[in-house]
């Protein structure tokens, strides 16, 4: 439904969108901490710069390390809701830093489930990205080296189905999991590829879809909307993974679409010739800023939205282990 009239441009938004409810809570609980005095954050509490920004002049200050912590004469270090290995836990009782975790339980979760995984001696596979945050610290729970992080069968540690060299054969028991933002309709298939390879050797694949339950949200009302629009903007932050995947899934569906901050990034050109645009952001995205570029559209003639976004609501239990 659109309250636009024949002939005009029109903005569709998706019926779930923006900020999940551990973002909202890892921001609370870092906003009530700085209230008393300021805290360092290990890294950005969430992937948004505008968010990051904000909090810096509420004093939670971005730091690389507890080192730098200390050096600023703060006392405090704040985990980010991506979660953080056990070593840094460490690194801060070291130097005498009390920990505020941020951590989003989702994320607790799957650090855990990774944990029990190698215990029982899997071989654990993250598919995911190596250098995102969330995956260091989950591989860092696993706390062992027969585990990796992989977004493809060329990122295996032994050769692949499609691997050039000698082929090993895989390990006897592989377990696989994923970054909790990852898509999950490439994550089946992940683990059907897997399974043909594990399977036929003898072994054994145990495989848990540990993909929140508002990222697939997010990217299953994208795959609703953008079938009816000309372009979909995702508003999100560059450094944003499940941001990042909202412009895959609009592709991937074929229709074009664009990633954007804020509302200054947006092309006016770009806009020109297109009637309907359909608008999502990432789950580290603020409202505020949903709603800047909104405002910025509407400027560029387009008929405002009929309708906004939902909430949605929490579901801890929503994966078994
Ligand atoms: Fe938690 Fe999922 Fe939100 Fe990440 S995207 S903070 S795992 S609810």
């Amino acid at each position: 439904p659109s309250n636009a009239t024949v002939g005009e441009k029109e903005i569709v938004v998706a019926e779930v969108l923006g900020f999940c409810w551990g973002v909202r809570r890892a921001l609370e609980i870092v906003r009530n901490a700085a209230r008393e005095r300021p805290v360092a954050a290990l890294g950005d509490i969430i992937h948004n710069p505008i968010v990051v920004e904000q909090l810096t002049r509420e004093g939670v200050l971005p730091v690389t390390d507890p080192v730098e912590a200390k050096r600023h004469g703060l006392d405090r270090v704040a985990i980010t809701a991506h979660g953080a290995p056990p070593t840094r836990y460490q690194e801060a009782s070291v130097y005498d830093l009390e920990v505020i975790d941020t951590t989003c339980p989702l994320v607790t979760k799957v650090q855990r489930l990774a944990q029990k995984l190698a215990l029982q001696g899997y071989f654990l596979v993250v598919y995911g990205d190596a250098q995102h945050p969330e995956v260091r610290g989950v591989l860092g729970w696993a706390g062992t080296e027969r585990a990796c992080a992989a977004k493809s069968f060329d990122d295996l540690p032994w050769d692949g189905p499609r691997g050039t060299g000698a082929m090993q054969p895989p390990p006897r028991k592989v377990a696989l999991i994923a970054q909790t933002t990852k898509r999950t309709d490439e994550f089946t298939a992940f683990a059907q590829a897997l399974a043909a390879w594990v399977l036929p050797h003898g072994g054994e694949l145990r495989v848990v879809n540990t993909i929140c339950q508002p990222t697939w949200e997010r990217q299953e009302a994208l795959a609703r909307l953008a079938r009816t629009v000309d372009l979909v903007l995702v508003i999100g932050g560059r450094k944003s993974s499940n941001s990042a995947r909202l412009v895959e899934v609009s592709r991937s569906l074929g229709t074009p679409s664009v990633l954007v901050e804020r509302p200054d990034q947006l092309d006016p050109a770009l806009f020109a010739p297109v009637r309907r645009v359909g608008i999502t952001a990432g789950a580290s995205t603020p409202d505020e800023v949903i709603l800047a570029v909104i405002e910025e559209l509407v400027r560029l003639g387009f008929a405002p939205p009929q309708r906004l976004w939902r909430d949605d609501d929490p579901d801890v239990e929503e994966f078994a282990d």
